[in-house]
């Protein structure tokens, strides 16, 4: 596996590759878990080549949230890395992402960006975008690969990759969760045991609400109503949103007829989890 820290090394590691392989891309911020290495091994398997990036992007992290603490520890992430079938690993500094400042932005405007996680975090998606962006314009991949974990974030890219006409094929990969149900996330590692052991709530409220589904419940309001009551009945939960969507589009339904998104962002102390799960 070839490292390269900063875009010079990337372009030369790349031209090395030659233009004639198809590219797999898996962007991450790092601190890999079961969760990213199954997007790596899905490049792996499609692919002739796989490029990882370790970025935790700045311009995502609004002030006063957690860049300076979000785990890192690259050593760690480049044997995971390695081992799951990573070709080029991209671990680049800022400063090579953002050489004269973040000044240039790429923004997915609308509701698609304003909803969920939208609604609290108003400028964390155009720096999603700006960065993705900046990331394709450098690898070219042919394919890249996000987690539904993150299914806000799939919805916009999405929509940034048709609106700019932008030559990557979008897979989106099933959530990886622990044995116990918690979908795995970087952050899980800041929660402390006690927080551990509620944030449980959020995996088990949405299966409840899956399991109300199919046994015929298709009210939205019945729905989002049950998550909420379940995941305040543990005391360390502060909800940020409860909400069930279209699952394409992202808008507002009062009932489920198609596919839809039961999306939940819930905080605890310091840290603040995503869970989602597909109605259909
Ligand atoms: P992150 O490092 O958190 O920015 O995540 C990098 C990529 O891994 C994103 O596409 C995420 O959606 C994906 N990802 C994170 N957690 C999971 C998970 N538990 N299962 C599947 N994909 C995930």
């Amino acid at each position: 596996m070839k490292i390269a820290k900063t875009v010079a090394e990337l372009k030369t590691c790349l031209e090395a590759i030659g233009k004639d392989k198809t590219i797999g891309f898996v962007p991450t911020m790092g601190y890999l878990h079961d969760g990213h290495l199954a997007l790596i091994k899905a490049a792996h398997a499609e692919n002739d080549v796989t490029v990882l990036s370790i970025f935790v992007n700045p311009t995502q992290f609004a002030p006063g949230e957690d860049l300076d603490a979000y785990p890192r520890d690259f050593d760690r992430d480049s044997q995971l890395a390695k081992a799951a079938g990573t070709d080029l690993l991209f671990f680049p500094d800022p400063t090579e992402i953002y050489p004269t400042g973040a000044s240039t932005f790429v923004e997915v405007d609308g509701e698609i960006t304003k909803k969920l996680c939208g609604q609290s975090r108003p400028t964390h998606f155009k720096g999603v975008t700006t960065v993705v962006n900046i990331l394709f314009n450098l690898i070219y991949p042919t394919r890249a690969y996000f987690g539904q974990k993150d299914a806000q974030q799939v919805a916009v890219i999405k929509k940034m990759v048709r609106d700019l006409h932008l030559p990557v094929q979008i897979i989106v990969c099933p959530i990886v969760r622990e044995a116990d149900g918690l979908a795995m996330s970087s952050r899980n590692v800041l929660l402390n045991p006690e927080e551990r052991n509620q944030a449980l709530v959020l995996s088990q409220s949405l299966a409840s609400a899956g399991a109300l589904y199919q046994a015929g419940e298709g009210s939205v309001k019945f729905l989002k109503d049950k998550i909420v009551s379940q995941i305040s009945s543990m005391p360390l939960t502060c909800i940020d949103y409860v909400d069930i969507l279209d699952f394409e589009t992202l808008e507002s339904i009062e009932s489920i007829a198609s596919p839809a998104l039961a999306a939940v962002a819930v905080r605890f102390e310091k840290t603040r989890l995503l869970d989602n799960i597909i109605l259909d």
